[in-house]
């Protein structure tokens, strides 16, 4: 909760900072757009200037170059009209509106509008300030509505003559609207106060003879009297600075830029106003196109974010993509290996199974081959056992039967004590007492042929997990082959056995050492393989070492033969201890 208190103060900061950052950007820009303008605006209000007092001043020697020419004058008094046509002649290349003549009284008596209707001939301007000042200073000048003519315009005038006493005063007249004509059409409003603050020239003519501020009673009456803007009331213009220095004006509720000029002549100023509304578009427009940039910016943005969602989306498609194959050819590599571990096991059982019936082949023939032999032996003797035969012969072949038939026995002894399966149950056995009961069974054995009987066994029982039976009959094979070993002695050569029982580590030792020839060195080779067997037939099969090795070997024990340095066998068996004792 606080968290997301804290996290709003900050988005309203940041939105605080970013609204005050536009603020002052604003108002910077809109500084900078008005110091533009105002530059903009003084140029323009200069070249307005200028072109004003030239125009203003173009007829300025006018009055005073035709009051040199006395030969003027005389005509205007004594034949005016001849006068007035030279004026007119004057006029028109000079392009003046109106000059004419006045006599000392102010009566007009030339003018070049002589022939037309409304004629100045007649007319007294007395009451003009050109006249008087012109009368009182040699010239003057003046801006007024035409008491006339009705046509505003300016006047400029000089006596006649120069020095001396006056006899007549000629003026020069303007119109205003040669003055202001090309103002129109400007993107600006131009217009001349004069020196009471009255509009006298203006690109609007509804400005025209408007006050700029108000007019005190004095300068109202000195107007009146000069007859300056006729029946025009002069009215207020509404013009009304807005307090910012300089530029920012409002007239009739529109707001202007102002630059402003004195132009030189009878305390006039020059207004050159520009609609603020133009500064107002330019900040329109930066800011829209600062908005259609920003905007932009932000599309752009967003798409380069969707573009990158969009790749990172596939790349994890892609990714998950990959996994699933990886994934699925696993399962299948699994599946293949199963189906690879299920045919191996399917062909250990055949390999058990075809090395079962190979064995019980060669099984059966060396039963066959066993018994074949004394059988057919039996045959040929009891085939000669005829009626004819003598009693001492049938004797002698019963007594060869008798051998036959016990070497038979002896042979399917043999095959009995292997084929016997002794417990396969594993317990607790002592070897001490697998010693013991192999003893038992081979002790008038190792008498009947004379052996010397050595054991060494320590008093502690040496425990190991085993059948018992099947135990014993390993160390019995062992003891029996060891007789069978030594039964080739000769009569001279010791015959001895040892039986030695001891522990290493944790495993149990049990070696059987005899004092015959050793072991071949083929037999050394074919050891263990089943149906190897040196001896003659009928005494060994070759099946003792093979079938002991695999009963130690499921004990994960293992039996091992050597040749004893002195001469001899020795059979080692090593079978891992039991681990609680
Ligand atoms: P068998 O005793 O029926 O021949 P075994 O597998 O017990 O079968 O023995 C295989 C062969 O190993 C014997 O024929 C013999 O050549 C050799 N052998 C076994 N024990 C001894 C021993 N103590 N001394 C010398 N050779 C031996």
């Amino acid at each position: 909760m606080q968290a997301f208190k804290d996290s709003r103060a900050l988005q309203l900061i940041a939105a605080l900072t970013v609204l005050l950052a536009l603020v002052l950007a604003h108002l910077f820009l809109r500084g900078y757009y008005l110091e533009q303008q105002s530059a903009r605006q003084n140029e323009r209000v200069e070249v307005y200037r200028s072109s004003l007092f030239a125009t203003l001043s173009r007829h300025d020697y006018l009055p005073g170059v035709l009051s040199k020419n006395d030969a003027l004058f005389e005509k205007a008094f004594e034949q005016p009209e001849q006068a007035s046509a030279v004026l007119e002649s004057v006029r028109s290349a000079s392009q003046a509106d109106f000059i004419y003549i006045m006599a000392a009284d102010g009566t007009t008596i030339a003018s070049s509008n002589w022939d037309h209707e409304e004629s100045f001939v007649g007319e007294n301007y007395g009451f003009r300030p050109y006249f008087s000042r012109a009368v009182e200073q040699g010239s003057g000048d003046f801006f007024g509505i035409g008491a006339t003519t009705r046509i505003a315009g300016y006047f400029v005038s000089a006596r006649y003559p120069e020095t001396g006493p006056v006899k007549a005063v000629t003026a020069v007249k303007v119109n205003s609207s040669t003055l202001d004509k090309n103002w129109k059409g400007s993107e600006a409003e131009v217009f001349v106060s004069d020196k009471n603050g009255i509009v006298i020239l203006s690109s609007s003519p509804k400005w025209r003879y408007k006050s700029l501020r108000p007019i005190t009673q004095q300068q109202r009456e000195e107007i009146r009297k000069q007859r300056q803007f006729g029946n025009e009331t002069l009215a207020p213009l509404g013009l009304k600075e807005s307090g910012e220095g300089q530029l920012l004006v409002t007239i009739q509720n529109t707001q202007y830029l102002q630059t402003t000029a004195d132009i030189g002549k009878m305390g006039w100023e020059l207004h050159y106003l520009v609609p603020y509304s133009v500064v107002q578009s330019q900040l329109v427009s930066f800011w829209s196109k600062a908005i259609i940039i920003a905007l932009m910016a932000i599309a752009a943005l967003l798409l380069i974010r969707m573009i990158n969602a969009h790749n990172a989306l596939r790349d994890s498609q892609g990714e998950s993509s990959k996994l699933r194959e990886l994934n699925r050819s696993l399962e299948h590599e699994i599946i293949e290996r199963k189906q690879v571990e299920a045919a191996l096991r399917k062909a250990e059982t055949d390999l058990r199974r075809t090395s079962k019936l190979t064995a019980m082949g060669q099984l059966s023939a060396s039963i066959t081959h066993e018994l074949g032999q004394p059988l057919s032996a039996m045959r040929t003797y009891i085939a000669s056992l005829g009626a004819h035969s003598s009693q001492e012969t049938q004797d002698k072949t019963l007594g060869k039967l008798t051998s036959l038939v016990e070497r038979m026995i002896s042979i399917t002894q043999q095959l009995r004590y292997f084929a016997r399966s002794g417990d396969k149950e594993i317990r607790r056995v002592n070897l001490r007492d697998t010693i013991q009961g192999a003893l038992n069974s081979t002790q008038p054995a190792i008498q009947a042929a004379n052996v010397t009987l050595d054991i060494q066994q320590s008093d502690k029982p040496v425990n190991v997990l085993a059948g018992s039976v099947r135990m014993e009959q390993v160390l019995v094979n062992l003891i029996r082959n060891a007789l069978d070993a030594m039964q080739e002695n000769p009569p001279e050569k010791p015959r001895h056995l040892l039986i030695h029982l001891s522990t290493e580590q944790n495993q149990a030792v049990l070696t059987v050492e005899d004092s015959g020839p050793g072991i071949s060195e083929e037999a050394q080779k074919m050891l263990y393989e089943p149906f190897y067997s040196t001896k003659p037939s009928g005494i060994g099969m070759g099946l003792g070492l093979a079938i002991s090795t695999n009963i130690i070997a499921e004990l994960e024990g293992s039996l091992s033969a050597e040749n004893r340095p002195q001469g001899g066998a020795r059979f080692i068996v090593r079978v891992p201890l039991l681990e609680s004792d």
